[in-house]
Formats: C-alpha cells, structure tokens, sequence
C-alpha cells in the first residue's frame, strides 16, 4: 500500500461512499462497503488509528463488567463478534486468560455464577471454560498476587490484540478488496447539492492540495470528533458526544510473568481494573475522567495515574510506583450523549448510536473495538438506503481479513513480534534476509528490527517517525525513552527510503521527542 499511488486514484474517481476517519469505525467501515461491492474512499485527517482506536485496553472482549450490569444483549454481542475475529484474524488475536483474585468467602460464589453466565453466553464461539482456582493454582497463575488473605481465584477466558496493529490490517484488507484509504488527508467542509450532502473537501495534509470529492453518501466516523463535523454541516447543532478519558501504564513485564491477565472487579470508583501481559510488558488500566473536548494528544492526570498504581498495589505483592512506568498514554471514550435526542433516534444497541441529518450525513459514534464489525455493518445497511444504493448482502461475518493465518500455522515462528504479520510473515523474511542491516534491532530493548521500519514505509503507509514507533511498530508504548532513543536511527532509516534530506530527520526526530516527553511518567 503506497499513499503516493492512492493519491493518484483520487483525481476522476467517483464514490459511492466517503469515510471520514480511519479508525476502528471508519476502516471497518470502508472493508464492509467495498467488500459489498461500493466503491468506497476513506480520508484519514492524521494517520490511521492516530485516536482513541490506538489507546485502548486492547481487549475483545464480551464485557465481564455488562453482566454486572444486567446487559446480557450487549455481552452476547459482543462475544459473537469476538468469536468472528477471532476466526478472521488469528494471527492478531488470540486467548488470553483472566484471573479474579479471591479474598473473601462470598467472592467465589458470586464471580463463578457470573463467569459460567459468560461461558454459557460465549456458546460455540466459547475460547475455553471458566474455572475456579485453589490458593496454589492461583499464585502460579499470577506470580505477582498479593497472598495476603488470599483464598483463590476464578479464572476465564476472553481475547487480547494489537489494536494499531488491526486497524492497519483493516486498512489493508479494504486496499485489497479495491478501496482508496488516504492518510493524513483532513476534510474541512461538506459538499452540498440542492440541500443534500454530496461530497466532501479535503486538503493534502502534506501538499497543501485541496480536492473536492463527491459521493453518493457520506459517512462520519470521526470519532471523539463527530460533533465538528456535524457542524460543516448543520452549524451550531447540539453536540451527541460525551469524552470520557482512559489511561493505562505500561510495566516491566516483572509485575505481571505469566501469560495470564489480573482482573481487578471493584476499584475505588467501583470499574474494573485489568493487569495485563502485551508485548513482553505488563499493562494496567484503565480511568474513567470526564474531559471537556476532543484532543488528538489527549494528556494524562496525574491523579489518573495514582489511581492505577494506588488500585493495582491492593492486588501485586511487588508494587509499582511511579518510576517503574514505561510509558503512561491516554485515550478518549466516544460516548452517546444521554439526552441529546441521538439515543431516541435510532437506538441500535446501547453502545452505538447511528444517526442521519436532514441533509443526509450518516454519522456513527459509540461502540467498542471488539463490535467494530457490527457497527460497519449497520451503518452500511444506513448508508446504503440514504445514497439509494442497489442494497448488497455483508459478507465480512465470513471475510478473512489481510494476513489471516494461524498463530500455530508452522509457517509462522512460534514467538515473537514478526508473527503480527501473518501470511505476509514470508515476504516480510525475504526482505530481511535480502540486508543483513535489517535484522539488527532498533533498540537494545525494543523487540523490533531496523527491516521493519523500512517495511512500514514501503508497504504500510508511513509517512513520519511517529507512525512508525507509535503505530506500526508500539515502540512508544513499550518504553517511552527507549522510543526517543531509537528515534534517530529510525529516522535516519525512513529518510534513505523515502528520498528526505538531514534537516526531515532533523526535524521529525524533533517532533517525536517533544510527543514522546508527555508519555514518560512524572518522576
Ligand atoms: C481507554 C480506552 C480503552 C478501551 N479499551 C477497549 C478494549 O479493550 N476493547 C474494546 O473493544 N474497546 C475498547 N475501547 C473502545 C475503542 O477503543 C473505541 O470504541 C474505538 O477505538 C473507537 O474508534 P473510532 O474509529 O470510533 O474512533 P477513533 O479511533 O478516534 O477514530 C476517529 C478518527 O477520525 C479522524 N478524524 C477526525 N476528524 C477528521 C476529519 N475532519 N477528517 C478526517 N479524519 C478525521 C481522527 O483523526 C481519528 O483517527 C477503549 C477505549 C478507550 C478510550
């Protein structure tokens, strides 16, 4: 996939559908309509998943905590979705193992009644049943579990991915099937004809270039930022959207050995907490912090990041504190406004709201990444009937998505990071063997190889340093001064493929390092 090559399909093409926003919403969203057969462009203001779809838990999961809730339709949901993905694409998405450490009688009761509710719920799309654990089987599960009073454990199973990672392989599989995916592309304006949305403006992120591009409908999936576009157009029109800010700290994998995830049920303010594995580190989250307005770079308090360590101590027996973080990043929640008249409108599933304007923008907000699936389908569905389209059946329930392959297929190495690229492990190990360059690592304690930033440029639309060590690699994740470590090199290497001179790496270096400050911890 090469941005210069979409660029050129967007002069004299013609749309049946237009994207705004690459995230989990928006490229869902374009593999479902052009895999139905609309020819479908997609327009990206910054890089793909640059928003909330690159900060989350990294969960599919059919949500423990909605049981709690008494939302059985919501759960049941979401576990179809997860079976789905979980056949659609293997080679990011895999089991992973929760346990709910036990330290009062009445507690395992109450999760086991719970948990068997999930596995019943999972059905024939169930990973593996929940159990109960003993006090031993519980610390072997969870080295790191406070043992003081401890009594046991229940144990379930939900799903674990790379969610930067995924919307790449959304954006890739939509590529394959004949879609145009634009980063850094912002729309700035709507189109109109006799009243009725017919296009969009955007502008070249890196030309200037400004383009005007028509469709036959077009679609909203900007996420926290879905207000401002309804604004291009329907003016000062009230806002559907509430922000709700998460943050997660990433640990040395230390506090968390094992390949099982902690799930904490009843914080100070009474949500749950996850200590996860990702990527040879631990990982803990989340908050729940009420934000006035959207934010690409959204920053985390530092009282969000007591909360975590404070909640996270009352169940590791090795406790954080802040000097052990890694790298601290935050994300926002689109959440459907209560009472803005969108939930009445048309209320598909609690999570997800679709709503059309009188001028026919079809705008989609709510949802998680895990239903990413079902709420590209039922927005299409919308989409379709507001464009007048010729209705076509979804297809992507059964749609392998780009590099599907196995984790156990033995074509694909047994660990490590190069088997996110699945079916593409193969020509990804050509290209490394061709230089043996390639094969050195980026950073003596980063997991990734200097082939691979190359590889991000060539074939996966990278166009700056952060999308490299943010996105298609998670260097900035797994270690926010490694990142600004490798920075250099990376850029360097980004540079010599991409024909820039000293003074872009110079600068992106620059650029990344003043980003990279605001994920260290406060010391
Ligand atoms: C802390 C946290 C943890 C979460 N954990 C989980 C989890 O474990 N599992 C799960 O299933 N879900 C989880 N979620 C939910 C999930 O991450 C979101 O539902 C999902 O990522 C939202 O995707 P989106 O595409 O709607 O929004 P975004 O990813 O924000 O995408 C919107 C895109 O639109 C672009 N855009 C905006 N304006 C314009 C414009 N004018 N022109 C062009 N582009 C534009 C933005 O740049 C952005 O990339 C979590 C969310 C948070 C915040």
């Amino acid at each position: 996939m090469k941005r210069e090559h979409m660029i050129g399909l967007l002069a004299g093409g013609s749309w049946d559908l237009i994207v705004i926003g690459g995230g989990a919403t928006g490229l869902g969203i374009a593999v479902d309509a052009q895999t139905r057969g609309y020819r479908t462009l997609l327009l990206e203001q910054h890089d793909f998943a640059k928003g909330t779809s690159s900060r989350s838990t990294k969960l599919v999961h059919g949500g423990v905590r909605y049981l709690k809730q008494g939302n059985v339709s919501l759960v049941l949901e979401a576990l179809r979705e997860r079976g789905l993905l979980c056949r659609n694409a293997p080679h990011l998405v895999h089991d992973l193992a929760f346990v709910v450490p036990r330290y009062k009688w009445w507690e395992g009761p109450f999760y086991g009644v719970g948990l068997k509710l999930y596995d019943v719920l999972a059905g024939k799309l169930s990973i593996a049943k929940s159990r109960r654990l003993n006090r031993k089987q519980t610390i072997e599960r969870i080295p790191n579990v406070e043992t003081r009073n401890l009594i046991g454990g229940a144990m379930y199973h939900d799903a674990q991915f790379d969610d930067a990672r995924l919307a790449f392989t959304l954006a890739h599989t939509a590529a394959d099937h004949g879609a145009v995916l634009v980063n850094y592309m912002p729309v700035v304006g709507l189109l109109k004809s006799s009243g009725a949305v017919s296009g969009v403006q955007a502008v070249d992120g890196e030309t200037g270039t400004a383009y005007d591009l028509h469709a036959k409908v077009v679609i909203n999936a900007t996420g926290v930022f879905a207000d401002a576009v309804r604004r291009f157009d329907e003016g000062d029109v009230e806002p559907m959207v509430t922000l709700s800010q998460g943050v997660h700290l990433v640990l040395d994998r230390s506090f968390q050995p094992s390949d099982t995830a902690i799930m904490v049920p009843q914080t100070d303010d009474g949500r749950v907490l996850f200590v996860i594995p990702w990527h040879e580190r631990c990982l803990i989250g989340t908050t729940d912090t009420p934000v006035p307005r959207a934010d690409l770079e959204p920053r985390p308090l530092d009282e969000e990041i007591e909360f975590i360590l404070r909640n996270a101590a009352r169940y590791l027996s090795h406790r954080p504190s802040a000097k052990d973080v890694l790298s601290v990043f935050a994300g926002l929640r689109p959440l459907v406004q209560p009472g803005s008249g969108a939930l009445a409108t048309k209320a598909i599933s609690r999570e997800h709201v679709v709503v059309i304007s009188p001028a026919g923008l079809v705008t989609i907000v709510g949802g998680k990444w895990t239903t990413y699936r079902k709420m590209a389908e039922d927005t299409v569905n919308d989409a379709v009937a507001v464009g007048g389209l010729p209705e076509k059946p979804c297809v992507t329930e059964q749609l392998r998505l780009h590099g599907c392959m196995a984790r156990t297929d033995p074509a694909l190495p047994t660990a490590g990071h190069l088997r996110m690229y699945g079916s593409d492990f193969a020509e990804v190990e050509h290209f490394l063997d061709e230089d043996p360059a390639r094969r050195a690592l980026l950073h003596p304690s980063l997991p990734y190889l200097c082939g691979q930033v190359q590889w991000a440029v060539r074939h996966e639309m990278a166009r700056t340093l952060e999308d490299v060590l943010a996105r298609r690699t998670r260097s900035l994740l797994l270690g926010a001064r490694a990142a600004i470590e490798a920075a250099p090199r990376a850029a360097a290497l980004m540079a010599a493929d991409m024909g820039h001179d000293q003074a872009w790496v110079d600068a992106q270096v620059r650029e990344f390092t003043a980003l990279a400050q605001r994920y260290l911890p406060p010391l």
